[in-house]
């Protein structure tokens, strides 16, 4: 994602009551941040935060977390939730390979990962969202019976992410070639903002969910 520098975003992002500041001390206890005892579902690189924030709206009985690796794209979302707050969702700015020091272990229900970033040099791939290392942090704070959605409209980053799960052991629960021609699978289907202007241009988008 090209990165333009908002300028002055960190500076509210430190501030702003919709970010967790000390989120590493929620680790174990997010329910208590919530007020409740509901799932927890969290997405990863939510950018400007438009498919979590329907998904809060949709889901009132789920907590969120979105979490974002920088300032000058998550301050948008900041933005929306002072037009409009949800109370089931929160924001984290991190870089996501610190996610174990976040969640405890099968604390989260659900993994959202929507067009990761595809770092295309091989040298690289340690960085892909979808990557071995990373299901194995997944592999830590998820739940027995949680799963992990993904959607990208980039054919070598899903053909990567379909080898990754087997080299991790994960089991491909259900799959599509082409996400907006698939009714049983469109079924509910949340539009990010990736989503909506790939498949605007005729990308097919490609999705697979997965567990354990
Ligand atoms: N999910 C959004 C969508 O579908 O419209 C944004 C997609 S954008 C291509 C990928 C986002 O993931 C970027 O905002 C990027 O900063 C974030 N990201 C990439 N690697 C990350 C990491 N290791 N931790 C947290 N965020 C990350």
């Amino acid at each position: 994602m090209r990165l333009r520098n908002v300028s002055g975003s960190r500076e509210v992002i430190s501030t702003s009551r919709f970010v967790v500041q000390d989120f590493k001390e929620h680790k174990n206890n997010w329910n208590k941040l919530f007020g409740n005892s509901n799932p927890l579902h969290i997405e990863i690189g939510m950018g400007k935060g438009r498919f979590i924030m329907d998904m809060a709206k949709l889901n009132p009985d789920i907590n969120y977390i979105g979490i974002e690796k920088y300032s000058s794209v998550l301050i948008r979302g900041i933005q929306k939730m002072e037009v409009e707050e949800l109370p089931n969702l929160y924001f984290i700015r991190m870089d996501a390979e610190e996610i174990t020091d976040v969640f405890g272990q099968g604390e989260v229900s659900k993994i959202y990962l929507n067009f990761s970033d595809p770092w295309p040099k091989d040298r690289h791939a340690k960085r892909r969202l979808p990557s071995r290392e990373f299901l194995n942090r997944y592999n830590e704070i998820l739940s027995k019976e949680g799963n992990l959605e993904f959607k990208t409209d980039n054919k070598e980053l899903f053909t990567f992410a379909l080898e990754q799960l087997e080299l991790a052991n994960w089991h491909l629960d259900k799959v599509t070639y082409d996400l907006h021609n698939d009714e049983a699978m469109m079924e509910g289907n949340v539009m990010t903002e990736y989503e909506e202007k790939f498949s605007s241009k005729g990308n097919p988008i490609y999705k697979y969910i997965i567990s354990r």
